[in-house]
């Protein structure tokens, strides 16, 4: 097993005992109750905690006394009381209640709990049938007109589960952030297949039930829960917690009729919900779920959580590699759909914060890449969606000034570039800048820079990085500076792999400059 993670948090622990209460914004990682959550008899799956606003936020837990096989929590619902403490040794217990956790939803519950204090942390635990709940712990989110020096994020997605092992996670525990973004790709719908390093628990999964058993695999993973139980998170699901590369009500090959398409993505969303810390708003009605929503720390940051999977219209020319075919200029597609589209452009032409940054799933940078004397672009992502893309920038342009960063994941790659307004033209303006993140485990081990990806650098002269390994991004913002440093392990397959950062690199706000750090 991992040796540094008990001498870090005795470390922590003695720090916390003398400031915990002078200087708030310095807290423990919390990664003691997490790493025994899977021998707790009913909180098996840990517990979670997201969507920081500044005087609320959400707990999350699922009882399962058996998780891998629908629970085993029977019929009838269960009384489950929270506390949130101000103090990890839950001393000065600031708000506490009870909630019931509902057969219906699979016996997870979602606390929105109020009348917090801003930009602090908190502990949280649950209490059900005589048995206590591993110690999660949040922060709340700095006030509206708070003028906060520094939000740190962390960028995360695309966790298969066969792939690898979550080492990731354990060091981004081990970090400190103030909220980490989850970019899609919680869990994968495939089945289970033999010679990899895990094993999925089914055949592909189609079903409420079968979403269920997956999402409780996952959660089972230690190190997943030390990373939900040390930060708050904020997500969005992409195509897998659905089915690969879906679009809207159409399914990966188009072949299953939309109505009976939309069965099956109700019943993904349900799980999904089920599984993560939403607010009640997000909470699933049939085939819907509205994911779409901002979140703000201060006057420091706007963060637009965007949903590109459920509104788009299908992909164009070829869902993978393509040449770009007339389709995928057609000005009616769209990638957002109207609603969010527009809700966008509001969010981006009104904000006041330094910083406004687009939290979502496919890369919108453009990477063409040459193939058999043919230029390709991907046409699942924003390549393939050229009049969204030219609305979104319309967008961004609006807004008249610097400081907008895209963060996306997707292709268990790093990518990192600067948007422009004309791709083709290395001389028109930069209007922002987008990380992608890699994966934390899908495709396995990977490896640094192939001759390919240096090659698609080279002809993409606002690609400035690539990086095939996997890990995870670590941001840090300030008023006039955004860092990123991609934090990269050397293996998946075993546990235990080091972390190191293998690239970082600044923007400045005011120009939209990109450079190496
Ligand atoms: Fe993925
Ligand atoms: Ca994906």
């Amino acid at each position: 097993m991992i040796k540094w993670t008990r001498r870090s948090v005795l470390r922590r622990s003695a720090a916390l005992s003398t400031v915990t209460f002078l200087s708030p914004v310095i807290g423990p990682a919390i990664v003691s109750g997490a790493r025994a959550a899977s021998s707790n008899p009913l909180f098996t799956l840990g517990v979670a905690s997201g969507d920081p606003w500044p005087d609320s936020v959400v707990l999350w837990t699922r009882l399962a006394r058996d998780p891998l096989d629908g629970g085993g929590m029977g019929d009838t619902p269960v009384a489950v009381n929270w506390e949130v403490a101000a103090d990890e040794g839950f001393q000065r217990i600031v708000q506490k209640g009870t909630a019931t956790a509902r057969v219906e939803e699979a016996h997870s519950v979602h606390v929105e709990a109020g009348g917090l204090e801003p930009h602090r942390w908190y502990w949280y635990r649950f209490n059900a049938m005589g048995v206590e709940s591993a110690v999660g712990r949040t922060r709340t989110a700095p006030a509206l007109d708070a003028s906060n020096d520094r939000l740190r994020l962390a960028l995360a997605c695309c966790q298969h589960y066969e792939h690898g092992h979550y080492t990731a996670y354990r060091h981004l525990a081990e970090e400190e952030f103030d909220l980490v973004l989850h970019v899609g790709d919680y869990i994968y719908e495939y089945r289970a297949k033999d010679d990899r390093p895990r094993r999925h628990n089914s055949a592909e999964v189609k079903t409420l039930d079968a979403y269920r058993n997956r999402y409780a695999l996952y959660k089972l993973d230690p190190d997943l829960q030390a990373a939900h139980a040390a930060f708050p998170w904020a997500a969005v699901p992409d195509d897998h917690e659905v089915e690969n590369d879906y679009a809207n009500d159409i399914e990966e090959h188009g072949r299953q009729a939309p109505e009976d398409f939309l069965k099956r993505r109700a019943a993904a969303y349900k799980a999904y919900y089920e599984h993560l810390p939403f607010r009640r708003g997000a909470r699933p009605n049939g085939p819907s779920m509205r994911l779409h929503r901002p979140l703000r720390f201060g006057k420091l940051a706007s963060i637009n959580m965007l949903d590109t999977r459920q509104y788009r219209t299908d992909q164009k020319c070829w869902a993978k590699w393509s040449p770009r075919c007339d389709a995928a200029l057609d000005p009616l597609a769209t990638m957002l759909g109207p609603d969010q589209e527009s809700w966008l452009d509001t969010a981006l032409t009104k904000s006041e914060t330094h910083w406004d940054i687009l939290v979502q799933q496919v890369p919108i940078v453009e990477r063409g890449r040459m193939r058999d004397g043919q230029l390709m672009h991907h046409m699942d992502k924003w390549d393939g969606y050229v009049g969204a893309r030219q609305r979104l920038f319309h967008s961004i342009q609006r807004r008249e000034r610097g400081g907008l960063v895209a963060l996306s994941g997707d292709v268990h790659e790093n990518w990192v570039g600067s948007l422009k307004a004309d791709f083709g033209d290395p001389g028109s303006s930069t209007l922002g800048t987008e990380f992608v993140g890699t994966s934390i485990s899908s495709n396995g081990d990977g490896k640094d820079t192939k001759k390919s990806r240096q090659r698609m650098i080279e002809a993409n002269p606002h690609l400035r990085f690539h990086n095939g390994q996997r890990g995870y991004a670590r941001c840090e913002i300030t008023a006039d500076t955004w860092r990123t440093d991609c934090r990269v392990l050397p293996y998946v397959k075993k546990p235990g792999a080091p972390i190191s950062t293998r690239a970082s690199f600044v923007v400045d706000r005011k120009s939209n400059r990109l450079e190496s750090a």
